[in-house]
């Protein structure tokens, strides 16, 4: 039995079709969406939680990837540019764990990266690109 969060990046021909659905249906595996967002370049991020036997979990990830869809595991080290960031808040509601936050007062926004499970989402979305994956 395997279990693993992983982040998925559907390119938008790949957005209307049930290739999540077909996980469980074809691969009998069991999946959590722990997020889903949208990027301003209309490709679609999922953070999902998925788990199964150890062969069809495997063959299930091929199957997405056959299908167009890039999966990154969460593993990497994801760094707040500050010196770039404009504070404009963008990445906060994007955020699925509250790593990175505005303050209602001062509307200066912080990253925590105690919470962070570098699920890429703002790497992604930063216009200032001021969030960074390190490898
Ligand atoms: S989207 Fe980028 S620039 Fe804007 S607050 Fe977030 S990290 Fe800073
Ligand atoms: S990489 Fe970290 S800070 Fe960025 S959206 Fe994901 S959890 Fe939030």
């Amino acid at each position: 039995m395997k279990v693993e969060r992983v982040v998925l990046h559907f390119p938008k021909e790949v957005a209307d079709k049930p290739v999540i659905v077909n996980l469980v249906r074809k691969y009998d595996l069991n999946f959590n969406i722990l997020k889903a967002a949208i990027t301003p370049d209309e490709e679609g991020i999922m953070v999902l939680e998925i788990s199964g036997d150890d062969e069809k979990f495997s063959k299930g990830l091929e199957y997405l990837k056959e299908n167009g869809i890039k999966i990154q595991p969460l593993s990497k080290d994801v760094v707040w540019l500050q010196e770039k960031c404009t504070h404009c808040g963008y990445c906060v509601s994007y955020c699925p764990t509250g790593a990175l936050s505005k303050d209602k007062n001062t509307y200066v926004v912080s990253f925590d990266s105690q919470k962070c499970t570098t699920c890429g989402i703002c790497v992604e979305i930063c216009p200032f690109k001021a969030m960074e994956i390190r490898l």
